[in-house]
């Protein structure tokens, strides 16, 4: 295979590209990544958590028992692969907001399968120095989070390194599509996967695929005296970043940054992977919504495999399926 030729050109790399670029690098696979890298991208800012449990309804998130062990599983291995550090398993304080929702978390750690996850609550005199909760918390474990800007830096070194990174917009108005390959500039490739989170969704190619997008803001703040080694989640989440710096907060704080983006969501919030249902050198890989670091290795996976195997992709995930006439709010 010539330099110029690749089996993929993946559009975009946040999350979604990034991951699927490393399943099929790992399967052998040459791709050439294109990306802008812009500063505040969906991925760039996101808070990076990996949590079991979602909601005011305390229920286990879709499909957690099948994508958390393997989203660690994944982050740990390209740590150690790459040599690069944006893993942390830092466990959770779920602070309770009253008597009742206390017993709510009580009654729903019984729950099956939720003892992988909920532990022991920390009554108020245990919690830990810098919080105050009148109710206390329980702890949640084995979720984790990922520094998302590390993890995407480190990922484009990689690819880099490879000679699978192409910094630059890639627009489909440049690709000159053939029965059996595709041609931008002078690259051929056998498709591309558009891996554009938003920009897919503003896409008038992808114009009737079933996105929901909804923005997310998030503050960058200094404080001193809160724990460096957990997450705490009450009104919000507080997440260490290292020093004295956190993402949102209770305390006295001073406002280092703030950021805004727009989640590539779906109105069902499942993903959607698969191929274009009129041109079949187009596949996408979107929808990650706000489950993006823990979705993201699994979809990965499944997609490379439907990719390089042939597999059939699930219905609830392609890209044209029909969607239910009631979705559930809860997940
Ligand atoms: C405030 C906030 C907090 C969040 N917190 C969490 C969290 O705690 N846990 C969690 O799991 N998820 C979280 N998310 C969601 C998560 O960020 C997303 O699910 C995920 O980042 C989506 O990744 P993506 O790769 O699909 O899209 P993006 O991150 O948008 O990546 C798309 C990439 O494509 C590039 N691109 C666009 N157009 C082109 C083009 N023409 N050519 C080449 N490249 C192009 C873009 O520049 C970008 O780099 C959060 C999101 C927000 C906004």
């Amino acid at each position: 295979m010539s330099t110029n030729t690749f089996d993929y050109i993946i559009r975009g790399q946040g999350i979604a590209g990034s991951l699927l670029a490393w399943f099929l690098m790992q399967s052998g696979k040459k791709v050439l990544v294109v990306d802008p890298v812009r500063k505040n991208t969906c991925s760039k800012i996101a808070a990076g958590l990996i949590h079991p449990v979602t909601g005011r309804r305390i229920v286990k998130s879709w499909n957690a028992d099948v994508f958390i062990p393997f989203a660690r599983k994944t982050y740990l291995e390209i740590e150690d692969k790459l040599a690069e550090r944006f893993f942390e398993d830092y466990p959770v304080l779920e602070l309770f907001n009253d008597a009742g929702h206390r017993n709510d978390w009580a009654g729903r750690s019984a729950d099956a399968g939720m003892s992988d996850y909920v532990k022991e609550e920390c009554g108020p005199g245990q919690l830990p120095k810098g919080i105050i909760a009148s109710h206390g918390g329980r702890w949640v474990v084995n979720g984790g989070w990922v520094d998302t800007r590390r993890f995407t830096d480190a990922l484009r070194r990689y690819l880099m390194k490879s000679g699978s990174f192409e910094e630059g917009l890639l627009e489909y108005n440049q690709v000159d599509f053939h029965k059996d390959k595709i041609q931008w500039k002078e690259y051929t490739a056998g498709a591309i996967i558009d891996c554009s989170g938003v920009d897919a969704i503003r896409h008038p190619l992808f114009s009737d695929l079933p996105f929901n997008p909804c923005k997310g803001e998030i503050l960058q703040i200094n404080t001193h005296g809160l724990p460096k080694d957990m997450v705490i989640h009450g009104a919000m989440k507080i997440i260490p970043l290292g020093g004295w710096e956190y993402l949102t907060g209770y305390v006295p704080y001073t406002i280092s940054s703030q950021f805004a983006s727009i989640r590539p969501s779906t109105k069902d919030r499942r993903p959607i992977i698969g191929q274009h249902k009129a041109n079949s050198k187009i596949y996408i890989f979107n929808g990650l919504g706000s489950k993006g670091v823990m979705m993201g290795p699994w979809m990965a996976r499944v997609l490379t495999a439907m990719l390089i195997n042939d597999i059939a992709p699930d219905m609830e995930l392609t890209p044209y399926r029909r969607l239910p006439r009631v979705f559930d709010p809860g997940h």
